[in-house]
């Protein structure tokens, strides 16, 4: 085995440069003119910002490489194992459910918008699952455990979430009639998209990029979304377009006076790869395990994160709900005594 050629080919192959490379030794750039030659050249884009991300950290002496190594170690981890799974489970759904689609689409740019939200929806449904079903936490919980944010993280997910998402959101898509070839590009957007918005501070500080705010989920939402701050749990689950959080109002703003604090609340090391990768997964089987009764276990894995049977919950939902409920309660004694002031 030629060990130099599997490490260029998974340079090549990382960097996403094969396209690139193909033209110029054909020395013919008219692919640019195609929707795939687009898709190919756009490969390089996101490995190029984390390159500049780590490039910049090292420049102003802020590069530690425990806050690479893990996530880099997962990618490498799922790198033969899961996005195999992962094409053969879109392919095993787009099998069985395109007969069942309620109406038929074409590529054109109307039904992209149509494609774009029903994926979003779709997207929102896995997303949402993954943080209130105990069960599919143990999957996601890899991808929020890293204490920092930079472009490594988009690459910490635990092997069979892909899986697990593609086969939701493809069946939804191709249920409501998003047709292959338009589902495979939407994929494209969202995975560079979803890559982009876990850039770092270290290369654009403010993740809200001005107007883009108020249309798009940008870095800022995503990093609320990271974050374990009693206000920014479990908000902002949309990837591109963030008009299912506000339809289902799971939407929140990143506000100047509450940094985000990354990761999640279960104490964890986070430099340990197997703390990181099948740490929730230990914790739900011991509390199933200790669990009284079958009712009790059986709820365990699937009510959300937090959720105990002596009814000492500490879910997100509590959490948040306990936090607004005293920032309120404060706001209103601060109000009081400016009014009595007053008076
Ligand atoms: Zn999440
Ligand atoms: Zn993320």
């Amino acid at each position: 085995m030629d060990i130099l050629k599997i490490l260029r080919d998974e340079f090549t192959g990382f960097f996403g440069v094969n396209h690139w490379l193909k033209m110029y030794h054909a020395n013919d750039y008219s692919s640019l003119f195609t929707l795939d030659g687009v898709r190919g050249a756009i490969g390089p884009l996101i490995p190029l910002i984390l390159v500049i991300e780590i490039v910049r950290a090292l420049l102003y002496k802020k590069f530690k490489i425990e806050e690479y190594k893990i996530p880099f170690l997962i990618f490498v981890f799922n790198r033969f194992i899961s996005r195999f799974i992962s094409i053969a489970a879109v392919g095993f759904c787009i099998g069985l459910l395109s007969r069942f689609a309620l109406i038929k689409t074409s590529f054109t740019w109307y039904w992209l918008i149509y494609g774009y939200i029903i994926w979003e929806f779709a997207h929102f449904v896995y997303h949402y699952l993954g943080h209130k079903v105990r069960l599919f936490w143990c999957l996601h919980s890899t991808h929020h455990a890293p204490e920092q944010m930079n472009l490594s993280v988009t690459f910490a997910h635990f092997f069979l979430e892909a899986p697990y998402a593609d086969v939701i959101r493809t069946s939804i898509c191709i249920l409501m009639g998003v047709n292959p070839p338009l589902l495979f590009f939407i994929m494209f957007i969202d995975g560079t998209w979803g890559a982009f918005i876990h850039v770092g501070e270290n290369v654009i500080k403010d993740g809200r990029m001005g107007f883009l705010n108020k249309i798009v989920l940008t870095p800022s939402h995503h990093r609320v979304h990271h974050a374990k701050n009693p206000l920014y749990m479990d908000t902002n689950f949309c990837n591109l377009l963030n008009i299912w959080d506000k339809v289902f109002k799971t939407f929140q703003y990143e506000k100047k006076e509450e940094p985000p604090i990354y990761g999640i609340t279960r104490k964890i090391n986070p430099h340990n790869f197997l703390d990181v990768y099948f740490g929730e997964a230990a914790a739900l089987g011991r509390d199933v395990w200790h669990a009284p009764g079958l009712r009790n276990k059986f709820l365990y894995i699937f009510m959300p994160p937090g959720w105990s049977h002596t009814g000492e919950h500490k879910t997100a939902k509590k959490v948040r709900d306990e936090f607004l409920k005293n920032s309120r309660k404060k706001e209103l004694t601060i109000t009081n005594s400016f009014v009595n002031e007053a008076l």
